[in-house]
């Protein structure tokens, strides 16, 4: 038996067997703050318990201490002592039949092994809450536990977990469940106001700039180990309450206090973002649905005339909303679908060209080539045969390709680049100057020309370091025998300095937005 103060969380009493238990004598432990004293398992029963009582009525769980292999039956109420609420806890062995009915709730309501409740029994404690007004529940995840799990072995991490759990356990000071839902912990206040819950963040935050030390043979293995938080607070509580915990965290890293707070303005487009990815996957599956390929022309600028088309893909959701290209197309290089989605825009813009008769012109088509692809024989292969099959001349074909992280000109991209280069078909650097573009790799790759970027036409009119800089750059691409092409030129201005500068060939809405294949049919004779 054991009462402790609801208010207070000290001790008001206990019994010769909780002595016996704790191996301290009463004078000890009476007094005390019941988390100095009691073990994280038992604290998180305790709080479990208590919690649970807050209904005026008798709460029971049935509970197996592992190392004296005891089963025993906790049960707490509330009773008034000196005017006080205390909890009084009675503890009892148990039976036979009360053992299987305690597995089978264990199965399905707790986490074996941290020995906590699960996210199906936070859903069912919010479910029963008679208000969630003054509820916050916070949700922490371990960022790089498999990484850790792969480095220092499954022990260590189920070791780091425990060590979480009894930190989260005994740091507490306010009375708040701690629950082990998915992958993570989550924190659920009963009574706690949202600036109560952003408090709690940054101790839990502070506590994980510093390292975890788990006992390692003789030694300890020190670890660090970064989190993401989020907190959900109110009327919120109630709301599909798992998928909320996961849509508030991934916003976790863009908030620079460490933790992220669930809005519904953040969440809608969280909701958006995941609604938009689905409906990628199903209509790049589904027959392309809802993709088009617009055209670009690109002009030359000695002599005014379009000699060149870039391909440029565009798409329409179920729904009749148009999604910006730049996000699509890094969706689907994310979810390494954007092999098929070029493949069929070449093929589209291909086969839409040969149709409008513009193979027989002068004429080029520019084609981007996704920078996380990799430039092997296999997709070479699938290139030569889409020219096969849509009669296109590869001698027309400029392939855009940007240099990135993933896509660094190695040896085997520069022998992929020269086969194409067999092959006939034209190679641009596009995006040149920004990003990872290096210039050492003018000279390494079979290019044909460079592309500049939008960026550097914005001050070219208005600052003397950016004619400077695309002077250099027509200069440098001349005398190493290449053709310079410049993106985004938007005004009359840009075109005159262009011209100066002898750039060949320019591209933007000054000559022309991207037009559809309708809109291209009428313009085709400019060719
Ligand atoms: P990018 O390759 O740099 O393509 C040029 C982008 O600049 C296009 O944007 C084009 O519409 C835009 N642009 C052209 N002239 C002007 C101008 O004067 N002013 C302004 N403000 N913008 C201009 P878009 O179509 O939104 O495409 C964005 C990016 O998405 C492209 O950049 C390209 O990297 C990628 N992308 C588009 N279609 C495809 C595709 O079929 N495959 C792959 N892999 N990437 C694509
Ligand atoms: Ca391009």
């Amino acid at each position: 038996m054991l009462v402790i103060g609801r208010d207070n969380g000290l001790i008001k009493s206990v019994n010769r067997r909780v002595c016996r238990d704790l191996g301290l004598p009463a004078e000890e432990i009476a007094g005390q703050n019941y988390r100095k004293i009691f073990r994280p398992e038992f604290i998180s029963v305790y709080e479990r318990l208590a919690a649970g009582c807050e209904d005026g009525q008798e709460h029971t769980v049935l509970y197996y201490w592992a190392e004296m292999a005891l089963w025993e039956q906790i049960s707490a109420r509330v009773i008034q002592l000196d005017s006080r609420p205390h909890t009084l806890m009675s503890v009892t062995q148990i039976t036979e039949s009360a053992r299987s009915k305690y597995r089978a709730e264990s199965v399905a309501y707790f986490d074996n092994l941290l020995k906590l409740p699960n996210g199906r029994k936070l859903e069912e404690d919010i479910n029963e809450l008679a208000s969630v007004e003054t509820v916050t529940l916070i949700y922490l995840v371990l960022e790089r536990f498999e990484d850790i799990n792969n480095l220092y072995g499954w022990d260590n991490g189920d070791r780091l977990l425990k060590q979480v759990r009894d930190w989260l356990l005994t740091s507490e000071t306010r009375r708040a469940q701690l629950y082990r839902v998915d992958n993570g912990f989550a924190v659920l206040g009963r009574h706690a106001t949202l600036e109560e819950a952003e408090d709690r963040s940054r101790e839990i935050l502070e506590r994980f700039s510093r390292p975890w030390s788990l006992p390692a043979g003789a030694n300890r293995l020190s670890l660090y180990c970064t989190i993401k938080l989020g907190i959900v607070s109110g009327q919120y509580v109630r709301n599909e309450m798992r998928n909320l915990l996961l849509r508030t965290i991934r916003t976790a890293k863009k908030s620079a206090a460490g933790y992220s707070v669930y809005d519904e303005q953040a969440d809608r487009e969280a909701k958006r973002s995941i609604r938009c990815r689905d409906s990628l996957i199903t209509c790049i599956f589904n027959g392309m649905q809802g993709f088009e390929v617009r055209y670009q022309p690109i002009v030359e600028l000695e002599t005014g005339r379009w000699r060149a088309l870039e391909a440029l893909c565009r798409w329409t959701m179920p729904d009749g909303t148009e999604i910006e290209p730049s996000y699509f197309i890094g969706l689907a290089e994310h979810l390494a679908l954007i092999e098929r989605l070029d493949s069929w825009v070449r093929a589209t813009a291909m086969r839409q060209c040969v149709a409008l008769g513009l193979d027989r012109r002068d004429f080029v088509l520019n084609v981007n080539f996704s920078p996380t692809q990799s430039l092997d024989d296999l997709f070479i292969a699938g290139l030569l045969k889409s020219l096969g099959e849509t009669g296109f001349p590869p001698d027309k074909l400029n392939l855009e390709i940007t240099e990135s992280a993933r896509m660094n000109f190695d040896e085997k991209t520069i022998t992929g680049l020269r086969r194409l280069k067999e092959n006939g078909i034209i190679l641009t650097l596009d995006d040149f100057g920004t990003g990872y573009s290096s210039f050492a790799n003018l000279t390494r790759v079979p290019a044909d020309s460079l592309k500049t970027e939008k960026l550097f036409l914005d001050d070219l009119v208005r600052d003397r370091h950016g004619q400077y800089f695309m002077r250099t750059l027509a200069d440098m691409a001349h005398y190493l025998g290449l053709k310079m092409i410049a993106e985004g030129v938007e005004t009359r201005e840009q075109l005159e300095v262009l011209r100066g500068f002898q750039v060949d060939y320019a591209q933007g809405y000054l000559f022309s937005r991207p037009l559809s294949y309708e809109e291209l049919r009428q313009e085709s004779r400019r060719f």
